[in-house]
């Protein structure tokens, strides 16, 4: 890449398209600061033209026509030609969000497990036969495909989060108009030129960017649309079950998080050390799974806070490229001064800061949006440090006495996202994975996800479950079917 400015055009019916507005807004690298690309700003008739080709091609033409099994097919091509292009997605989604090259390049590697598996259960999408209590009856199910679902997504991990929309829902027969973050759009942009390639028809994969307001919530009201699959924060995706709500549309909500990561007093310490440091400082704590709680039992908190300063202190900060850095910058200038803010929240409500509390100010950080690794102690559960996600590298610990305090704790949470649970004692393990109120617990381990476990949310963070299974069910609706096989008619004014 050289340092002409990059231009990204919408996707729409198999070809790029300028926007219909004529304008066209920045994209930052958040390393240094500047603008590196340029990208079409969508308006309401863009994604009318999107919504359109992708209604045409799930109604009639070539995807329609499609067996499962044909279907399958295509999504495990896709897959082969994202693991070829792993690298260089990677870099581009590095340049856009200011993740770590060693993360988003292990992401893009895994992204085309997604098309494989969603692939291999495009066909076993299978209806039941009823044994139906009725004489004279036959009754089976068909899952069919819901129709064009509208997937927004946010700016942390692009294209992983796209694929645990599109898969499921291609794999279910439905066609797709993607909505990236306006911070991070190139990546969806260059990973949707695969499609041609892997033989999917025009029309059933479309992108259109530019900002929430405008194609988000276009998208969330277009009639045509009759799913919204939205990953973001808790905010907008109130917003979007409210708008999709009016018009009877189905909604997957995968929202944000305020994660308890709790270490007992029997526990491996180093492993735990590693565990709450990856928790919250990997992906530099913008992850909706930070474990951005650590509740430390009282026998070990002294000892436990020390270990994990004597880590914390030892972060590589700098360039995300650079495969030795352990902690990138903030992606966005806005995210930025949040996270400023809430270290001065929790300062002013008495928490005690132990660790960072500033803008980093070391020469490899260049002028890039970078904060210190972060930790406060002292921290009471109903401060606002403690409820309110910050999706920053801001850690907030807190003491407590027993299991029971540890789940009210826990518990005490608009959000349940994830949890973890760092104990030698079998049994506390599974009774503390039972209380725990979110959609995720990790025992002696944090931030493992696969295409294959289901991931979604308790309470305000979210709604329906994103891969595995479970995730086919959110992009297809059930039909009964009823055949007469000999039943007669009784009494037609009566219904039985
Ligand atoms: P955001 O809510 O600001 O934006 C998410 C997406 O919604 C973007 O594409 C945005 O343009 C769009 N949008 C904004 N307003 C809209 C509207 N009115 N109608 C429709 N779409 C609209 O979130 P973000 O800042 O991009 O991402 C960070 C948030 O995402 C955090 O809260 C984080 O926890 C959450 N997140 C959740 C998961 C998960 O799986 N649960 C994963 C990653 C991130």
């Amino acid at each position: 890449m050289n340092n002409t400015i990059a231009r990204y055009q919408h996707f729409i019916d198999g070809r790029f398209a300028d926007p219909d507005s004529g304008k066209w807004f920045d994209s930052y690298n958040p390393y240094k600061g500047e603008v590196w690309a340029h990208i079409a700003e969508g308006n309401a008739a863009d994604v009318d033209r999107a919504v359109r080709a992708a209604h045409d091609a799930f109604s009639h033409g070539p995807w329609a026509a499609l067996t499962a099994s044909q279907r399958g097919a295509l999504l495990r091509k896709l897959g082969a030609l994202v693991e070829r292009e792993a690298d260089r997605l990677a870099e581009v989604e590095v340049r856009d969000n200011g993740k770590l090259l060693a993360e988003m390049a292990g992401q893009l590697k895994y992204v085309p497990q997604w098309f494989y598996y969603y692939g291999g259960l495009a066909d076993k999408i299978e209806g039941a036969v009823i044994p139906i209590d009725k004489k004279g009856y036959f009754n089976f199910t068909r899952h069919e495909p819901l129709g064009v679902v509208a997937a927004i997504t946010p700016w942390n991990s692009p294209l992983m989060l796209t694929a645990w929309k599109i898969a499921p829902a291609l794999a279910a027969g439905c066609t797709v108009v993607l909505k990236p973050s306006e911070f991070t759009s190139a990546s969806t942009l260059e990973f949707v030129k695969l499609f041609e390639e892997a033989g999917f028809p025009p029309g059933v994969v479309n992108v259109v960017t530019g900002f929430g307001k405008d194609v988000g919530a276009a998208l969330v009201e277009h009639p045509l649309v009759r799913k919204v699959t939205f990953t973001g924060s808790d905010a907008t995706g109130r917003r979007v079950n409210e708008q999709a709500a009016r018009h009877f549309k189905r909604v997957s909500l995968e929202l944000g998080g305020k994660s308890p990561n709790i270490v007992f007093d029997d526990a491996n310490l180093e492993d735990a050390v590693n565990g709450a440091i990856s928790g919250i400082f990997a992906a530099t704590g913008q992850t909706c799974i930070a474990g951005s709680r650590l509740l430390l039992h009282e026998r070990i908190h002294d000892e436990f806070l020390d270990k994990l300063l004597q880590v914390a202190k030892t972060a590589r900060m700098g360039d995300p490229m650079n495969l030795d850095t352990q902690v990138g910058p903030v992606t966005t200038r806005p995210q930025y001064e949040k996270v400023l803010n809430y270290i001065d929240i929790a300062r002013n409500e008495g928490a005690t800061l132990m660790l960072g509390g500033q803008p980093a100010q070391r020469p490899e950080c260049g002028n890039g949006w970078f904060v210190e690794p972060t930790i406060f102690a002292d921290v009471n559960n109903r401060m606002r440090i403690a409820q309110e996600e910050v999706f920053g590298p801001v850690l907030a610990v807190i003491k407590f006495k027993d299991e029971d305090d540890a789940v009210a704790i826990a518990n005490d949470s608009n959000f349940g996202l994830g949890a973890g649970v760092w104990t030698r004692d079998i049994g506390q393990a599974f009774r503390m994975s039972e209380r725990i109120q979110s959609g995720t617990v990790w025992v002696n381990t944090y931030r493992a996800v696969s295409y294959m476990s289901p991931f979604g949310g308790y309470k305000h963070s979210g709604l329906g479950r994103e891969n595995g299974i479970d995730a086919i069910r959110e992009y297809v609706q059930t039909k009964s079917v009823w055949i007469n096989t000999g039943a007669a008619t009784a009494n037609p004014f009566v219904m039985r």
